[in-house]
């Protein structure tokens, strides 16, 4: 029965003795935090990773969503998708504005933007799309509806670190695009996250926000937070961006051995890779369609479970039937037809760097040899 647990993810941990030779320097130059070596070293090192022009360190990854609608000056209405992690929903809330949920789309598990105009009123001011799973949304067509409409568009670009389309980033789509860089991602700081932005400017006013609104040693210019990575984190982070590729290499392994055995197994649909994109391989998650599989999702899922094979729903339940969000008026399964049955079909597999030929034939003798 049971040996080991197989969990859905493992957190990319950098060489403990260069890490340890990291922290010898911090403590010998007693700067620990407030843009040190490190932090500026990482921010510099991640713009070229990520092909970005600007970018900006946070803690983790729902304050640089907290903090991209202040920068933008949002208010009002927020047009947002339901198949999410909660905080991307709990960042407009915390803003003061209403979540105006949108349905899904089967291809990508991103909002639908043929759904889009029907829900902008007069108080629609921005648009927040999530790459889920780091497959891109359909950004092209959200941006084209927020050009026509005068909208912003935040991006939550939390699982879509790495990922480029066309050679492009991805994680420069939208005004404003945050990444989290919390442990159960593709690249982790343990905690940690950043701001994605297109301008010199809103680079400063985003570092101004992030520490408090300090301009200058007695200027404050904003109500701002502090959301600042320490040196700490920084220095972990600069390791672990040398060993992120490797890691994505082998995840891309393991995806290939899942599609191998998935294909043709009645009930079960995945994503295979899409044309033209660099994807990450941060979740690989399985659809079950549970008449043709012979099972339920619920079903799998907890016979997994017994045989300590950890795989989760993300992303159920949706996000639109948490008690703070359920009785908004877009929040009801009539409007959210597709990412209700999404929401009751998912199961994200186990994926990681560190999964074994062994491990991955424990998960798949699950599914094919039912
Ligand atoms: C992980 C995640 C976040 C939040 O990031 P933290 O670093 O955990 O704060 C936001 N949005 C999505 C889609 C996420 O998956």
């Amino acid at each position: 029965m049971a040996d080991k647990q197989i969990t859905v993810t493992s957190p990319l941990l950098p060489n403990l003795d260069e890490f340890n030779a990291m922290l010898k320097e911090i403590w010998a130059s007693k700067w620990i935090t407030n843009n040190g070596q490190f932090h500026q070293q990482l921010e510099k090192a991640l713009a070229e990773y990520l092909k970005v022009p600007y970018i900006s360190l946070f803690t983790n990854g729902t304050l640089p969503l907290l903090t991209a609608l202040q920068a933008l000056r949002i208010t009002g209405e927020v047009i947002t998708t339901p198949y999410s992690f909660v905080a991307t929903t709990h960042s407009i809330w915390w803003n003061g504005c209403r979540p105006v949920f949108v349905d899904i789309e089967e291809e990508t598990c991103g909002i639908d933007p043929e759904k889009i105009e029907a829900a902008i009123t007069p108080k629609t001011t921005a648009i927040m799309p999530v790459s889920c799973y780091g497959k891109p949304c359909k950004m092209n067509e959200i941006q084209a509806i927020a050009d026509k409409y005068g909208l912003k568009v935040i991006h939550d670009a939390a699982h879509a670190f790495g990922v480029e389309v066309n050679g492009e980033s991805w994680v420069s789509k939208g005004d404003l695009i945050s990444l989290s860089f919390h442990a159960t991602k593709v690249y982790n700081t343990l905690e940690g996250g950043a701001m994605v932005m297109h301008d010199e400017a809103t680079k400063k006013r985003v570092d101004f926000l992030k520490n408090f609104g300090f301009a200058g040693e007695t200027e404050v210019v904003a109500p701002g937070i502090n959301s600042k990575m320490d040196e700490v984190r920084a220095a972990y982070g600069l390791l672990n961006l040398k060993q992120v590729d490797e890691a994505i290499k082998k995840r891309h392994q393991v995806a290939i051995k899942y599609r191998e055995a998935l294909r043709n197994v009645p009930g079960i649909r995945f994503f295979d890779d899409m044309p033209d994109v660099r994807h990450n391989y941060s979740y690989f998650p399985i659809f079950i369609n549970a008449e043709e599989f012979g099972m339920t999702r619920d079903e799998l899922y907890f016979k997994m479970r017994a045989d300590g094979i950890l795989g989760r729903r993300y992303f159920y339940p949706l996000i639109s039937t948490f008690s703070t969000y359920r009785s908004l008026p877009s929040a009801g399964a009539e409007n959210l037809p597709v990412a209700t049955k999404v929401a009751n079909e998912v199961i994200c597999l186990p994926m990681h760097h560190e999964l074994t030929d062994a491990d991955i034939e424990r998960v798949l003798n699950h599914i094919v040899n039912r």
